[in-house]
Protein backbone atom coordinates (compact mmCIF):
# COMPACT_ATOMS: atom_id res chain seq x y z
CA UNK A 1 0.00 0.00 0.00
CA UNK A 2 1.37 3.58 -0.83
CA UNK A 3 2.68 5.73 2.15
CA UNK A 4 3.96 8.83 3.42
CA UNK A 5 7.58 8.45 4.16
CA UNK A 6 8.66 11.49 5.81
CA UNK A 7 12.73 11.34 5.39
CA UNK A 8 15.22 13.12 8.13
CA UNK A 9 18.43 14.74 6.22
CA UNK A 10 19.47 15.01 2.42
CA UNK A 11 23.12 13.15 2.32
CA UNK A 12 23.95 10.02 0.22
CA UNK A 13 22.07 7.88 3.02
CA UNK A 14 18.75 9.95 2.86
CA UNK A 15 18.41 10.59 -1.04
CA UNK A 16 19.09 6.96 -1.87
CA UNK A 17 16.87 5.71 0.69
CA UNK A 18 14.08 8.18 -0.82
CA UNK A 19 14.69 7.14 -4.75
CA UNK A 20 14.07 3.83 -3.39
CA UNK A 21 11.26 4.31 -1.57
CA UNK A 22 9.49 6.28 -4.17
CA UNK A 23 10.35 3.77 -6.73
CA UNK A 24 8.35 1.61 -5.33
CA UNK A 25 5.15 3.80 -5.22
CA UNK A 26 5.19 5.94 -1.69
CA UNK A 27 5.39 9.45 -1.36
CA UNK A 28 8.30 10.81 -0.24
CA UNK A 29 9.39 13.75 1.03
CA UNK A 30 12.68 14.63 2.40
CA UNK A 31 13.29 17.31 5.00
CA UNK A 32 16.89 19.11 5.34
CA UNK A 33 18.18 21.81 8.34
CA UNK A 34 20.31 23.08 6.23
CA UNK A 35 19.79 25.47 3.18
CA UNK A 36 21.43 23.02 0.44
CA UNK A 37 21.02 19.20 0.03
CA UNK A 38 23.49 17.08 0.78
CA UNK A 39 24.84 17.08 4.18
CA UNK A 40 28.77 16.21 5.04
CA UNK A 41 29.13 16.04 0.91
CA UNK A 42 27.62 19.93 0.58
CA UNK A 43 29.98 21.51 -1.49
CA UNK A 44 31.61 25.53 -1.20
CA UNK A 45 32.15 27.98 -3.66
CA UNK A 46 34.28 31.21 -3.22
CA UNK A 47 35.58 33.41 -5.26
CA UNK A 48 35.41 31.24 -8.04
CA UNK A 49 36.63 28.13 -6.39
CA UNK A 50 34.65 25.15 -5.38
CA UNK A 51 35.66 22.83 -3.19
CA UNK A 52 33.88 19.90 -1.71
CA UNK A 53 33.21 20.27 2.14
CA UNK A 54 33.51 16.42 3.03
CA UNK A 55 34.31 13.56 0.72
CA UNK A 56 37.10 13.71 -2.39
CA UNK A 57 37.57 9.98 -2.74
CA UNK A 58 35.31 8.61 -5.17
CA UNK A 59 35.97 4.80 -4.82
CA UNK A 60 33.91 1.38 -5.98
CA UNK A 61 32.48 2.34 -8.65
CA UNK A 62 30.90 -0.57 -9.39
CA UNK A 63 28.48 0.52 -6.13
CA UNK A 64 27.50 3.94 -7.89
CA UNK A 65 27.05 2.16 -11.14
CA UNK A 66 24.50 -0.51 -8.82
CA UNK A 67 22.59 2.47 -7.79
CA UNK A 68 22.28 3.97 -10.72
CA UNK A 69 21.08 1.14 -12.84
CA UNK A 70 18.47 0.03 -10.21
CA UNK A 71 16.69 2.85 -11.84
CA UNK A 72 17.99 2.16 -15.16
CA UNK A 73 20.24 4.44 -15.32
CA UNK A 74 24.16 5.17 -15.48
CA UNK A 75 26.78 7.30 -13.61
CA UNK A 76 27.12 8.69 -16.84
CA UNK A 77 23.60 9.68 -17.20
CA UNK A 78 24.39 12.67 -14.86
CA UNK A 79 28.12 13.24 -14.42
CA UNK A 80 31.40 12.44 -16.08
CA UNK A 81 34.06 10.44 -13.93
CA UNK A 82 37.30 11.11 -14.06
CA UNK A 83 40.01 7.94 -13.38
CA UNK A 84 43.17 9.54 -11.25
CA UNK A 85 46.44 8.64 -12.70
CA UNK A 86 48.19 8.52 -10.54
CA UNK A 87 45.84 7.54 -8.17
CA UNK A 88 47.90 9.56 -5.45
CA UNK A 89 50.86 10.46 -3.81
CA UNK A 90 52.86 9.76 -0.60
CA UNK A 91 55.03 12.05 1.03
CA UNK A 92 57.57 10.33 3.30
CA UNK A 93 59.73 12.90 3.69
CA UNK A 94 61.65 16.00 2.27
CA UNK A 95 61.22 15.72 -1.46
CA UNK A 96 60.81 12.12 -0.59
CA UNK A 97 57.51 10.74 -2.07
CA UNK A 98 55.80 7.74 -4.17
CA UNK A 99 53.20 7.70 -6.66
CA UNK A 100 50.36 5.11 -6.78
CA UNK A 101 49.81 4.38 -10.13
CA UNK A 102 46.02 3.33 -11.61
CA UNK A 103 46.71 -0.13 -12.36
CA UNK A 104 48.42 -3.13 -10.26
CA UNK A 105 50.77 -3.98 -12.75
CA UNK A 106 52.54 -0.65 -11.91
CA UNK A 107 52.01 -0.42 -8.25
CA UNK A 108 53.37 -4.11 -8.59
CA UNK A 109 56.66 -2.59 -9.84
CA UNK A 110 56.21 0.35 -7.17
CA UNK A 111 56.52 -1.73 -4.41
CA UNK A 112 59.51 -4.05 -5.96
CA UNK A 113 61.43 -1.15 -6.54
CA UNK A 114 60.95 -0.39 -2.80
CA UNK A 115 61.55 -4.12 -0.96
CA UNK A 116 62.24 -7.02 -3.26
CA UNK A 117 60.02 -10.15 -3.76
CA UNK A 118 57.31 -8.09 -2.08
CA UNK A 119 55.72 -7.47 -6.13
CA UNK A 120 54.54 -11.07 -5.61
CA UNK A 121 53.39 -10.85 -2.24
CA UNK A 122 51.25 -7.71 -3.07
CA UNK A 123 49.42 -9.46 -5.46
CA UNK A 124 48.78 -12.31 -3.48
CA UNK A 125 47.48 -9.97 -0.88
CA UNK A 126 45.33 -8.13 -3.15
CA UNK A 127 43.84 -11.34 -5.39
CA UNK A 128 42.47 -12.15 -1.08
CA UNK A 129 41.14 -8.65 -0.59
CA UNK A 130 39.52 -9.03 -4.04
CA UNK A 131 37.39 -12.25 -2.83
CA UNK A 132 36.92 -10.22 0.37
CA UNK A 133 35.83 -7.24 -1.52
CA UNK A 134 33.14 -9.84 -3.58
CA UNK A 135 31.51 -10.91 -0.81
CA UNK A 136 31.53 -7.59 1.99
CA UNK A 137 30.76 -5.35 -1.34
CA UNK A 138 28.44 -7.45 -3.19
CA UNK A 139 26.92 -8.93 -1.08
CA UNK A 140 26.91 -8.26 3.00
CA UNK A 141 26.24 -4.59 2.50
CA UNK A 142 23.18 -5.32 1.09
CA UNK A 143 21.14 -6.87 3.44
CA UNK A 144 19.14 -5.36 5.97
CA UNK A 145 21.65 -5.13 8.89
CA UNK A 146 18.77 -6.36 11.46
CA UNK A 147 20.99 -8.71 13.06
CA UNK A 148 25.12 -9.62 13.58
CA UNK A 149 23.52 -12.89 12.34
CA UNK A 150 23.71 -12.21 8.57
CA UNK A 151 26.74 -11.65 8.58
CA UNK A 152 27.46 -15.35 9.27
CA UNK A 153 27.23 -16.94 5.77
CA UNK A 154 28.94 -20.30 3.96
CA UNK A 155 31.50 -17.68 2.60
CA UNK A 156 31.87 -15.41 5.39
CA UNK A 157 32.54 -19.28 7.53
CA UNK A 158 35.32 -19.47 5.54
CA UNK A 159 37.09 -16.23 6.29
CA UNK A 160 36.53 -17.14 10.06
CA UNK A 161 40.13 -16.80 10.44
CA UNK A 162 40.14 -13.30 9.00
CA UNK A 163 38.08 -12.16 12.00
CA UNK A 164 40.86 -12.77 14.65
CA UNK A 165 43.61 -11.13 12.71
CA UNK A 166 44.19 -7.66 12.30
CA UNK A 167 44.74 -5.83 8.92
CA UNK A 168 48.15 -4.04 10.70
CA UNK A 169 49.14 -7.88 11.94
CA UNK A 170 47.84 -9.18 7.92
CA UNK A 171 50.43 -6.61 6.45
CA UNK A 172 53.40 -6.65 8.89
CA UNK A 173 53.84 -10.85 8.29
CA UNK A 174 54.16 -9.92 4.30
CA UNK A 175 56.17 -6.56 3.83
CA UNK A 176 58.69 -5.53 6.04
CA UNK A 177 59.49 -1.58 4.44
CA UNK A 178 57.61 0.82 6.72
CA UNK A 179 56.27 2.83 3.75
CA UNK A 180 55.06 -0.30 2.17
CA UNK A 181 53.35 -1.00 5.51
CA UNK A 182 51.72 2.98 6.02
CA UNK A 183 50.60 2.33 2.40
CA UNK A 184 48.43 -0.29 2.96
CA UNK A 185 47.32 0.05 6.30
CA UNK A 186 45.97 3.73 4.78
CA UNK A 187 42.81 2.61 2.94
CA UNK A 188 41.02 1.31 6.52
CA UNK A 189 41.87 4.94 8.07
CA UNK A 190 38.34 5.38 5.66
CA UNK A 191 36.73 3.30 7.97
CA UNK A 192 37.35 5.30 11.07
CA UNK A 193 39.64 3.18 12.79
CA UNK A 194 43.06 1.67 13.30
CA UNK A 195 44.79 -0.68 11.04
CA UNK A 196 45.58 -2.91 14.72
CA UNK A 197 42.28 -3.10 15.75
CA UNK A 198 40.66 -3.83 12.10
CA UNK A 199 40.22 -7.14 11.37
CA UNK A 200 41.88 -8.55 7.87
CA UNK A 201 38.76 -8.71 5.97
CA UNK A 202 38.52 -5.18 5.91
CA UNK A 203 41.40 -5.88 3.30
CA UNK A 204 38.41 -5.44 1.20
CA UNK A 205 39.34 -1.74 1.48
CA UNK A 206 42.84 -2.70 -0.24
CA UNK A 207 41.19 -4.11 -3.41
CA UNK A 208 39.11 -1.34 -3.67
CA UNK A 209 41.87 1.28 -4.00
CA UNK A 210 44.80 -1.12 -6.00
CA UNK A 211 42.34 -2.89 -8.15
CA UNK A 212 39.91 -0.65 -8.70
CA UNK A 213 41.55 2.55 -8.20
CA UNK A 214 40.66 6.21 -7.50
CA UNK A 215 37.97 8.67 -9.71
CA UNK A 216 36.99 11.99 -9.31
CA UNK A 217 33.62 13.19 -10.86
CA UNK A 218 33.97 16.35 -12.81
CA UNK A 219 33.19 19.20 -10.74
CA UNK A 220 33.93 17.21 -7.42
CA UNK A 221 31.75 14.80 -5.76
CA UNK A 222 29.27 17.27 -5.33
CA UNK A 223 28.19 16.23 -8.55
CA UNK A 224 27.03 12.39 -7.20
CA UNK A 225 24.80 14.51 -4.41
CA UNK A 226 23.54 16.77 -7.64
CA UNK A 227 22.89 13.41 -9.49
CA UNK A 228 20.55 11.59 -6.79
CA UNK A 229 18.78 14.63 -6.18
CA UNK A 230 18.10 14.47 -9.62
CA UNK A 231 17.08 11.06 -9.93
CA UNK A 232 15.23 11.56 -6.59
CA UNK A 233 13.00 14.41 -8.47
CA UNK A 234 12.25 12.57 -11.14
CA UNK A 235 10.86 10.12 -9.07
CA UNK A 236 8.83 12.21 -7.72
CA UNK A 237 10.27 13.00 -4.43
CA UNK A 238 9.94 15.70 -2.67
CA UNK A 239 12.55 17.33 -1.22
CA UNK A 240 12.51 20.65 1.46
CA UNK A 241 15.20 22.19 2.41
CA UNK A 242 15.70 24.96 5.28
CA UNK A 243 13.45 22.16 7.36
CA UNK A 244 14.66 21.68 10.82
CA UNK A 245 12.75 18.52 12.19
CA UNK A 246 12.30 19.41 15.38
CA UNK A 247 10.68 16.01 16.93
CA UNK A 248 9.17 13.01 16.13
CA UNK A 249 5.75 12.41 17.62
CA UNK A 250 4.55 8.81 18.94
CA UNK A 251 0.99 8.04 19.11
CA UNK A 252 0.10 4.60 20.26
CA UNK A 253 3.44 3.44 20.28
CA UNK A 254 3.83 4.32 16.78
CA UNK A 255 5.19 7.31 15.09
CA UNK A 256 3.03 9.80 13.62
CA UNK A 257 3.93 13.11 12.81
CA UNK A 258 7.33 15.50 12.87
CA UNK A 259 7.70 19.04 14.14
CA UNK A 260 9.18 20.61 11.11
CA UNK A 261 9.63 24.41 11.67
CA UNK A 262 7.38 24.24 14.90
CA UNK A 263 4.84 22.75 12.22
CA UNK A 264 3.08 19.67 12.56
CA UNK A 265 3.63 17.61 9.45
CA UNK A 266 1.82 14.03 9.68
CA UNK A 267 3.12 11.13 8.39
CA UNK A 268 2.81 6.97 8.24
CA UNK A 269 6.69 6.16 7.98
CA UNK A 270 9.38 8.03 9.33
CA UNK A 271 13.17 7.13 8.05
CA UNK A 272 16.06 8.92 9.50
CA UNK A 273 19.19 9.97 7.73
CA UNK A 274 20.56 11.61 10.18
CA UNK A 275 22.82 10.71 12.75
CA UNK A 276 21.79 7.84 15.31
CA UNK A 277 22.30 10.00 18.18
CA UNK A 278 20.84 12.60 17.49
CA UNK A 279 17.75 10.97 15.67
CA UNK A 280 16.99 9.22 19.26
CA UNK A 281 17.01 12.69 20.63
CA UNK A 282 13.67 13.77 18.29
CA UNK A 283 11.90 11.17 20.33
CA UNK A 284 10.35 11.58 24.14
CA UNK A 285 13.54 9.74 26.13
CA UNK A 286 11.14 6.38 27.13
CA UNK A 287 10.81 5.95 23.42
CA UNK A 288 15.16 6.00 22.96
CA UNK A 289 16.52 2.40 22.21
CA UNK A 290 19.74 3.86 24.32
CA UNK A 291 20.70 6.30 27.28
CA UNK A 292 23.25 9.06 27.01
CA UNK A 293 25.93 6.58 28.67
CA UNK A 294 25.47 3.84 26.19
CA UNK A 295 26.50 6.75 23.23
CA UNK A 296 29.24 8.23 25.60
CA UNK A 297 30.95 4.49 26.25
CA UNK A 298 31.24 3.75 22.41
CA UNK A 299 33.81 4.28 19.97
CA UNK A 300 33.13 6.65 16.97
CA UNK A 301 34.95 7.53 13.75
CA UNK A 302 37.63 10.39 14.17
CA UNK A 303 36.59 13.91 13.55
CA UNK A 304 38.80 16.45 11.30
CA UNK A 305 40.03 19.71 10.96
CA UNK A 306 39.80 20.81 7.65
CA UNK A 307 40.77 23.84 4.92
CA UNK A 308 39.43 24.96 2.16
CA UNK A 309 42.40 27.24 0.52
CA UNK A 310 42.40 29.07 -2.73
CA UNK A 311 46.07 29.90 -3.82
CA UNK A 312 46.77 32.61 -6.43
CA UNK A 313 49.12 30.48 -8.72
CA UNK A 314 49.56 26.74 -9.05
CA UNK A 315 51.45 24.36 -6.22
CA UNK A 316 54.22 22.65 -7.24
CA UNK A 317 55.26 18.68 -6.53
CA UNK A 318 51.55 17.50 -5.34
CA UNK A 319 49.01 15.42 -7.06
CA UNK A 320 45.51 15.47 -6.98
CA UNK A 321 45.32 13.75 -3.99
CA UNK A 322 48.67 14.03 -1.61
CA UNK A 323 49.25 12.02 1.84
CA UNK A 324 51.54 13.71 4.32
CA UNK A 325 52.97 10.58 6.10
CA UNK A 326 56.31 11.44 6.84
CA UNK A 327 55.44 11.40 11.07
CA UNK A 328 54.88 8.56 12.76
CA UNK A 329 50.87 7.53 12.55
CA UNK A 330 50.97 5.38 15.70
CA UNK A 331 51.74 8.48 17.98
CA UNK A 332 48.90 10.26 15.58
CA UNK A 333 46.76 7.26 15.82
CA UNK A 334 47.11 7.28 19.49
CA UNK A 335 46.02 11.07 20.05
CA UNK A 336 42.91 10.04 17.74
CA UNK A 337 41.58 6.75 19.60
CA UNK A 338 43.81 6.21 23.04
CA UNK A 339 44.52 9.06 24.89
CA UNK A 340 42.26 11.80 22.84
CA UNK A 341 44.03 15.15 22.47
CA UNK A 342 45.27 17.54 19.49
CA UNK A 343 48.56 15.65 18.04
CA UNK A 344 51.55 17.12 18.59
CA UNK A 345 52.83 16.40 14.72
CA UNK A 346 49.99 15.50 12.38
CA UNK A 347 49.64 13.50 9.12
CA UNK A 348 47.52 15.34 6.72
CA UNK A 349 45.97 15.07 3.82
CA UNK A 350 45.69 17.43 0.88
CA UNK A 351 43.86 17.56 -2.33
CA UNK A 352 44.23 19.78 -4.93
CA UNK A 353 41.50 18.89 -7.66
CA UNK A 354 42.62 21.77 -9.54
CA UNK A 355 44.85 19.53 -10.67
CA UNK A 356 42.57 17.65 -12.94
CA UNK A 357 39.20 19.43 -12.69
CA UNK A 358 39.89 22.83 -14.58
CA UNK A 359 36.12 24.25 -13.31
CA UNK A 360 37.32 24.05 -9.21
CA UNK A 361 39.70 27.19 -9.88
CA UNK A 362 40.17 30.07 -11.72
CA UNK A 363 42.92 30.17 -14.62
CA UNK A 364 46.41 29.72 -13.11
CA UNK A 365 45.06 29.46 -9.32
CA UNK A 366 44.96 26.39 -7.15
CA UNK A 367 42.32 25.23 -5.03
CA UNK A 368 43.67 23.03 -2.23
CA UNK A 369 41.52 20.85 0.85
CA UNK A 370 43.26 20.06 3.88
CA UNK A 371 42.50 17.60 6.55
CA UNK A 372 44.17 16.62 9.83
CA UNK A 373 42.41 13.26 11.82
CA UNK A 374 41.37 14.08 15.34
CA UNK A 375 39.77 12.31 17.67
CA UNK A 376 36.11 13.32 17.89
CA UNK A 377 34.33 15.88 20.55
CA UNK A 378 37.63 17.82 21.09
CA UNK A 379 37.67 21.55 22.03
CA UNK A 380 37.94 23.69 19.10
CA UNK A 381 39.26 27.32 19.11
CA UNK A 382 39.90 29.36 16.58
CA UNK A 383 43.35 29.78 17.84
CA UNK A 384 44.10 26.43 17.57
CA UNK A 385 42.92 25.99 14.10
CA UNK A 386 45.12 28.84 13.39
CA UNK A 387 48.19 27.04 14.90
CA UNK A 388 47.52 23.72 12.90
CA UNK A 389 47.20 25.68 10.03
CA UNK A 390 50.56 26.94 10.06
CA UNK A 391 51.69 23.36 11.18
CA UNK A 392 50.74 21.51 8.22
CA UNK A 393 51.79 24.95 5.83
CA UNK A 394 55.05 25.14 7.04
CA UNK A 395 55.10 21.54 6.50
CA UNK A 396 53.62 21.49 2.68
CA UNK A 397 56.52 24.12 2.17
CA UNK A 398 59.13 22.15 3.31
CA UNK A 399 58.23 19.02 2.17
CA UNK A 400 57.43 20.10 -1.34
CA UNK A 401 59.97 22.75 -1.67
CA UNK A 402 58.25 25.75 -2.62
CA UNK A 403 56.65 28.93 -0.80
CA UNK A 404 53.24 29.21 -0.80
CA UNK A 405 52.15 30.87 2.26
CA UNK A 406 51.79 34.51 0.50
CA UNK A 407 49.57 33.13 -1.63
CA UNK A 408 46.34 32.37 0.30
CA UNK A 409 43.70 34.42 -1.56
CA UNK A 410 40.79 32.00 -0.05
CA UNK A 411 40.46 30.39 3.20
CA UNK A 412 37.81 28.94 5.16
CA UNK A 413 37.96 25.99 8.02
CA UNK A 414 35.74 23.83 9.23
CA UNK A 415 36.06 21.85 12.69
CA UNK A 416 34.35 19.70 15.38
CA UNK A 417 32.20 22.93 16.36
CA UNK A 418 30.88 23.07 12.92
CA UNK A 419 30.31 19.42 12.73
CA UNK A 420 28.01 19.52 15.92
CA UNK A 421 26.36 23.11 14.37
CA UNK A 422 25.92 21.78 10.43
CA UNK A 423 24.85 18.03 10.86
CA UNK A 424 23.99 17.54 14.30
CA UNK A 425 26.63 15.58 14.63
CA UNK A 426 27.40 13.37 17.52
CA UNK A 427 31.18 14.43 19.12
CA UNK A 428 31.67 15.89 15.80
CA UNK A 429 32.39 12.54 14.00
CA UNK A 430 32.91 11.96 10.73
CA UNK A 431 30.90 9.44 9.66
CA UNK A 432 27.31 8.88 10.67
CA UNK A 433 28.47 5.39 11.87
CA UNK A 434 30.10 3.62 14.55
CA UNK A 435 33.85 1.82 13.98
CA UNK A 436 34.15 -1.47 12.62
C1 LIG B 1 35.60 15.59 5.97
C2 LIG B 1 35.03 14.31 5.45
C3 LIG B 1 35.73 13.60 4.50
C4 LIG B 1 35.20 12.41 3.98
N1 LIG B 1 35.87 11.76 2.98
C5 LIG B 1 35.26 10.75 2.33
C6 LIG B 1 35.79 10.28 1.10
O1 LIG B 1 36.79 10.80 0.60
N2 LIG B 1 35.13 9.26 0.46
C7 LIG B 1 33.99 8.71 1.01
O2 LIG B 1 33.43 7.78 0.39
N3 LIG B 1 33.47 9.15 2.17
C8 LIG B 1 34.06 10.17 2.83
N4 LIG B 1 33.50 10.71 3.95
C9 LIG B 1 32.30 10.07 4.50
C10 LIG B 1 31.04 10.49 3.75
O3 LIG B 1 31.11 11.80 3.34
C11 LIG B 1 29.85 10.32 4.68
O4 LIG B 1 29.82 9.00 5.17
C12 LIG B 1 28.52 10.61 4.00
O5 LIG B 1 28.54 11.85 3.32
C13 LIG B 1 27.45 10.56 5.06
O6 LIG B 1 26.18 10.59 4.44
P1 LIG B 1 24.89 10.37 5.36
O7 LIG B 1 23.73 10.51 4.47
O8 LIG B 1 25.06 9.11 6.13
O9 LIG B 1 24.97 11.52 6.45
P2 LIG B 1 24.99 13.11 6.26
O10 LIG B 1 25.61 13.50 4.98
O11 LIG B 1 25.54 13.70 7.50
O12 LIG B 1 23.44 13.46 6.17
C14 LIG B 1 22.65 13.70 7.29
C15 LIG B 1 21.80 14.90 6.98
O13 LIG B 1 20.82 15.08 8.01
C16 LIG B 1 20.65 16.47 8.20
N5 LIG B 1 20.05 16.67 9.52
C17 LIG B 1 20.60 16.42 10.74
N6 LIG B 1 19.72 16.70 11.70
C18 LIG B 1 18.59 17.14 11.10
C19 LIG B 1 17.34 17.60 11.57
N7 LIG B 1 17.05 17.63 12.88
N8 LIG B 1 16.42 18.00 10.66
C20 LIG B 1 16.66 17.97 9.32
N9 LIG B 1 17.85 17.54 8.83
C21 LIG B 1 18.79 17.13 9.71
C22 LIG B 1 22.05 17.03 8.09
O14 LIG B 1 22.07 18.41 7.84
C23 LIG B 1 22.57 16.21 6.91
O15 LIG B 1 22.29 16.85 5.69
C24 LIG B 1 33.98 11.91 4.49
C25 LIG B 1 33.28 12.62 5.46
C26 LIG B 1 33.79 13.82 5.92
C27 LIG B 1 32.99 14.60 6.93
Amino acid sequence: MKKDIAIIGSGFSSLAAACYLAQQGNQVTVYEKNSTVGGRARQLKKEGFTFDIGPTWYWMPDVFERFFNDFQKKPSDYYELIKLSPAYQVYFGVNEFTLIADNLTEIKATFENIEKGSGQKLEDFITEAKSNYDIAIKDLVYRPGESPLELITFETAKKVNQFFSTISKDVRKRFQNKKLIQILEFPVLFLGAKPSNTPSFYSFMNYADFGLGTFHPKKGMYSVILAMEALANELGVTIITNANVEKIEVENKKVSALIVNGNIVETDVILSGADYHHSETLLDEKYRAYSEKYWDKKIFAPSSLLFYVGFDKKIENVEHHSLFFDVDFDVHARDIYDTPKWPEDPLFYASFPSKTDASTAPEGKEAAIFLIPLAPGLEDTPELRECYFDKIITRLEQLTNQKVKNHIIVKESFCVNDFIKEYNSYKATLMAWQTP
